[in-house]
C-alpha cells in the first residue's frame, strides 16, 4: 500500500463574522472561539483505502505546512507509522520541530496513518495501541455560572471545569453549592504571561477548600520555576501541558513532576504517536493524562477516546458540549455524551468521517483572536481586568477566611 494523495479541508468553526475580531479588532469581539478553524485532512491510497486526520493548531498556517509536507509522503507505505513520522520530523528540522505549526501538521498526518492502518487490519485504533483499559471515557463540560453547571449535571455529567480570572473564587463557591459535594469540579486559569507565581499560590490556597479535581495553567506554561513553586506550596493536583507539543515539549513538566495531570492536546501535540509515548513517560511518574480539547474539533476528539481507551492512566477527556452547530453536523458520526461518558468507538480506524458539504458551507474566516471572555478584560492585551482576583485580594480574604 502506497500513500497518492494528500487533501485539506478548513473550515470555520466559531461565531457569526460579525464577531470575528480579525475582521474587526474590538475588544468587545475578544473570545477566542470567533477566529476559531478547523483543519482536516484525508489521506488516499493506492488500496482505496483512506484516512482522515485533524491538525487545528493554527489551522491556516498548518494547512501550508501539510501541503509542503505532502511530497515527502507521496510513495510512502503509509503502516510505517513511526517511520513517516521521523521523516516528517527530519525534514522540518531547519523550520523547527516543537511549535504548534510542526507538530500540528505532524498531528494530522500521523492521526491518519493510524485510521489507514485499523482500517487495513479491520481493528479499531485502540487495539493497534494495546487493547482497551476501558470502553467508555469520562468527559468534563465548562460552566461559568451555577445554572450551567446545574444544566450539565441534569444531562449526566459528573465533572465541571470553571475558568477565567474574574471572581474565581466566588465563582467555584456558587458552583460548588449548587452541585454538591459529588461533582468533580477544575478550575483553568489559562495561564496569562502577567501572572505571579504569589498570586497564583494565594490563589491556589484559597480553591483548596472546594476539593477541586486539579488547577489548570496557574501560571504560564513558560514559567517553569513558578510551576514548581505552585506545586509546592498548593494542595491541588495541579495540570498543564495544552500549549506544548511533543514528547521533548511535554518532558520537563513530566520528569521534574511539575503537574499531576498532563494536558497533550490531541490535535497539536504530534498526533497519537507522540500522545501515547507521553502517556507512558507520564506513566512512569505516577502522572495522570487528561487531553485537551477545548479549540479542537471533532475528529481529534475521536483520536483522543482510542489513546484513553488503551492507556491505564487516563484521567478525563474535555468535551466542549454545546458547541456551535457545526461541531455534531461535521462529523460522523457524532459522539454523545451518556452517564458523564462517551463510548470509545468499535468501527476500524478511527471509526469516524467528516462531512465535506458541511465544510465548504463554512469557508475557513479569521485566524486569531484575543482570548478571554467577552465581558472579561483579563487576558487582552497584557492588561488585567478590574476584577483579577489579586486586585480584589483583601475583599477575598475577608470573604474566604484569609484575614
Ligand atoms: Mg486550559
Amino acid at each position: 500500500m502506497k500513500i497518492t494523495a494528500i487533501e485539506t479541508f478548513l473550515m470555520h468553526a466559531g461565531a457569526p463574522p460579525a464577531r470575528t475580531i480579525a475582521t474587526n479588532p474590538t475588544p468587545e469581539s475578544g473570545n477566542v472561539w470567533n477566529a476559531r478553524n478547523w483543519l482536516f485532512l484525508r489521506i488516499q491510497t493506492d488500496a482505496g483505502i483512506t484516512g482522515i486526520g485533524e491538525c487545528s493548531g493554527w489551522p491556516r498556517v498548518i494547512e501550508t505546512a501539510v501541503k509542503d509536507l505532502t511530497p515527502l509522503l507521496i510513495g510512502q507505505d503509509p503502516t510505517h507509522i513511526e517511520r513517516i513520522w521521523q521523516r516528517m520530523m527530519s525534514a522540518m528540522m531547519g523550520h523547527g520541530v516543537l511549535g504548534t505549526v510542526g507538530s500540528g501538521a505532524m498531528t494530522g498526518i500521523d492521526m491518519a496513518l493510524w485510521d489507514i492502518k485499523g482500517k487495513a487490519l479491520e481493528t479499531p485504533v485502540w487495539n493497534l495501541l494495546g487493547g482497551q483499559v476501558r470502553d467508555r471515557i469520562r468527559v468534563y463540560g465548562h460552566a461559568g455560572a451555577p445554572e450551567r453547571a446545574l444544566d450539565l449535571v441534569s444531562r449526566g455529567f459528573t465533572a465541571i471545569k470553571t475558568g477565567g480570572l474574574s471572581d474565581t473564587v466566588e465563582r467555584v463557591d456558587a458552583i460548588r453549592a449548587a452541585v454538591g459535594p459529588d461533582v468533580d469540579l477544575m478550575v483553568d486559569m489559562h495561564g496569562p504571561p502577567w501572572m505571579t507565581t504569589k498570586d497564583a499560590i494565594l490563589l491556589g490556597r484559597a480553591l483548596e477548600p472546594y476539593n477541586l479535581l486539579f488547577y489548570e495553567d496557574p501560571v504560564a506554561p513558560e514559567n517553569r520555576d513558578g510551576l514548581r513553586r505552585v506545586q509546592d506550596a498548593v494542595q491541588i493536583p495541579i495540570a498543564a501541558g495544552e500549549r506544548l507539543s511533543t514528547i521533548w515539549g511535554e518532558r520537563e513538566l513530566i520528569e521534574q513532576e511539575l503537574v499531576d495531570v498532563i494536558q497533550p492536546d490531541t490535535g497539536r501535540t504530534g498526533g497519537i504517536t507522540q500522545m501515547r509515548k507521553i502517556a507512558a513517560m507520564a506513566e512512569a511518574h505516577f502522572i495522570t493524562v487528561a487531553p485537551h480539547s477545548g479549540s479542537l474539533g471533532p475528529v481529534a476528539e475521536y483520536a483522543a477516546l482510542h489513546l484513553m481507551a488503551a492507556i491505564p492512566n487516563a484521567l478525563i477527556l474535555e468535551r466542549v458540549e454545546d458547541d456551535v452547530p457545526v461541531r455534531q453536523q461535521v462529523i460522523l458520526p457524532a459522539p454523545k455524551v451518556v452517564d458523564g461518558h462517551i463510548e470509545v468507538p468499535n468501527r476500524p480506524g478511527l471509526g469516524v468521517d467528516i462531512d465535506e458539504a458541511i465544510v465548504a458551507a463554512h469557508p475557513s474566516m479569521g485566524n486569531l483572536s484575543i482570548p478571554g471572555h467577552p465581558d472579561d478584560g483579563a487576558y487582552a492585551e497584557g492588561t488585567w481586568s478590574e476584577h483579577v482576583y489579586f486586585q480584589s485580594r483583601a475583599r477575598n480574604a475577608r470573604r474566604f477566611g484569609g484575614g
